[in-house]
């Protein structure tokens, strides 16, 4: 399956000098003094692109901070003739979308939240039309693929063409040291589906803290994300929301210094030919896997039909047992993760089961060659 977007590539729409794209600002506009005072420290940083700020704010609760509202915007207007920079707010329904339009916002976001619910998409996206505004879609609340890839097709039906998605992770039941489970997967599934389509990383709403923050950039990074969108605040103890995981633009200059950005291809001769050889390597290794893996399942095949023939169930629970014992026992010595190791094997082995239920409920005796 391919996705068909039309898009238009983020630097047609944004100056990122060649740099990943950095946005930056608070998490939410609490007062004129403090955006101003964060806008023009960010801008002086020189390492950002486009401001963000939050002025309609979707909580989980109701009574907490729900955003400064439209106000907001005039504050908004101010940064941007201040700094230069292009200015990003999320908006939810129609009305935040007309009243963003006509305050000269430049870039809208659609949040997690709204994302979740195609009603509201719809809605933003009827709002849109006719409109030539870059769009940037956050993956839903839920790990839910299609729900990110409907938004994405909701917008860009209307006409939007200046797209791009955020990854801010996923909800998850699991404990975990983030505040949202980045899921990488499903993001480089999306980019997969659609390589054209600019991916931007909010390792803000990933990490949920400080700490964590520059790991999850750099690893963005790795993946080949187009830029970042990271939380700032002119002095994070005191922010009204999310005051956890904001950094002061010097912090957050400082985490943009440290990044490292990786290129996709080495741009040497020499290297390239490593780089090949390695791979012609590792695509040969794969090649002799699934092999071994067929092979393996033919023996599986026969262990199934003399199980059928003499009436052994299928599951043998110390055996299993004491595959993965041994089996792990051995990766660890070839330096293979544990943990690693045990889920290939039960991969393996729920297939392994799966065939031999077949030949088992098969109705006469199965021939395998
Ligand atoms: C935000 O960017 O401040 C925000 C509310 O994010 P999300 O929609 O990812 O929760
Ligand atoms: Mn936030």
């Amino acid at each position: 399956m391919k996705l068909n977007l039309n898009i238009q590539p983020l630097n047609s729409w944004i100056n990122t000098n060649g740099k990943p794209l950095i946005i930056a600002g608070p998490c939410s506009a609490e007062t004129e003094e403090q955006l101003l005072a964060t806008a023009n420290m960010l801008a002086k940083t020189g390492k950002v692109a486009a401001l963000r700020a939050g002025i309609w704010k979707p909580r989980t609760r109701p009574g907490e901070f729900e955003g400064i509202g439209s106000i907001g915007l005039e504050w908004l207007k101010k940064a941007k003739q201040e700094t230069g920079l292009p200015v990003a707010i999320e908006v939810a329904t129609a009305k935040h979308v007309e009243e963003a339009l006509a305050a000269g916002v430049d870039i809208l976001w659609v949040g997690a939240r709204s994302t979740a619910n195609p009603f509201t998409v719809q809605e933003i996206a009827d709002a849109l039309k006719g409109v030539d505004i870059p769009v940037m879609v956050k993956n839903p609340v839920n790990p839910d693929l299609s729900l990110w890839i409907g938004a994405l097709e909701r917008i860009n039906n209307v006409g939007i063409t200046k797209l791009a998605a955020i990854s801010r992770g996923f909800t998850s039941f699991e404990k975990s040291a983030f505040r949202n489970e980045p899921m990488w997967e499903i993001t480089i599934q999306l980019k997969t589906l659609c390589p054209e389509l600019p991916v931007i990383c909010d390792p803000s709403h990933i990490c949920g803290n400080r700490e964590l923050l520059p790991y999850i950039s750099q690893k963005a990074l790795d993946l080949e994300m187009n830029g970042l969108m990271i939380e700032s605040h002119i002095d994070p103890s005191v922010a009204w929301t999310d005051a956890k995981q904001q950094l002061t633009p010097a912090a957050l200059s400082g985490l943009i210094d440290n990044l490292t950005v990786r290129k996709a291809e080495p741009a040497d001769a020499v290297a390239k030919d490593i780089l090949a050889d390695l791979r012609e390597q590792i695509d040969k290794i794969d090649d002799q896997l699934i092999q071994k893996v067929a092979e393996r399942m033919a023996v599986v095949d026969k262990i199934g039909e003399y199980k059928k023939d003499n009436d052994i169930t299928i599951l043998q629970l110390n055996r299993w047992d004491e595959i993965i014992k041994k089996r792990a026992v051995f990766g660890k010595a070839l330096k293979l993760d544990e943990e690693f190791t045990t889920r290939l094997l039960e991969l393996i082995h729920t297939e392994s089961i799966r065939r031999q239920a077949e030949i088992m409920n098969a109705a006469s005796p199965v021939t395998h060659k």
